[in-house]
């Protein structure tokens, strides 16, 4: 952002607020070569996250769509629609943070069973026996125990 008055590129902010349709950013700036203050208005940006599938194929990341997955894990379990597009909402905040703009599916779906966990352990089973795929009964069941175990543990 450059000083309007000397040109320099370096200004720290001294106020920071949205604008009141909340679509832009207004910034106060103080040049730190010639102290003069200036305005500025930033366009905030939402970069789109692209997850990439199994098939190593690529879509861009649909909150509803992993919203309707936890939604039918937690199909009659006593969890609210709130709980989950609250995490929903970090989920899609981690991966805002995060500077890889592509991530892999099965990342996407580690965040949500780590949550879910904490939330309803037979949600978790269900929604890990969609995204683990589990092959067969065995492997199933090796995720029950270590589920257990970990719950038996002080
Ligand atoms: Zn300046």
């Amino acid at each position: 952002m450059k000083c309007p008055y000397c040109g320099y590129d370096e200004s720290k902010v001294i106020d920071s607020r949205p604008t009141d349709e909340g679509e832009r950013i207004r910034r106060r700036r103080e040049c730190l070569k010639c102290g003069k203050r200036f305005t500025t208005y930033e366009v905030i940006e939402t970069v789109p996250i692209i997850v990439i599938k199994k098939d190593k194929s690529r879509e861009s990341f649909d909150r509803n769509k992993l919203l309707n997955g936890l939604l039918r894990a937690c199909e009659k379990r006593p969890v609210s629609i709130d709980t989950l597009e609250r995490l929903v909402d970090e989920i899609e905040g981690s991966l805002q943070n995060s500077l890889d703009r592509e991530v892999p599916s099965s990342l996407i779906g580690k965040y949500a069973m780590e949550k879910l966990k904490n939330i309803d352990e037979v949600a978790y089973v269900r929604f890990a026996s969609v995204y683990r795929e589990f092959k067969d009964i065995a492997t199933f069941k090796e995720e029950l125990d270590r589920m257990l175990k970990a719950r038996r543990a002080p």
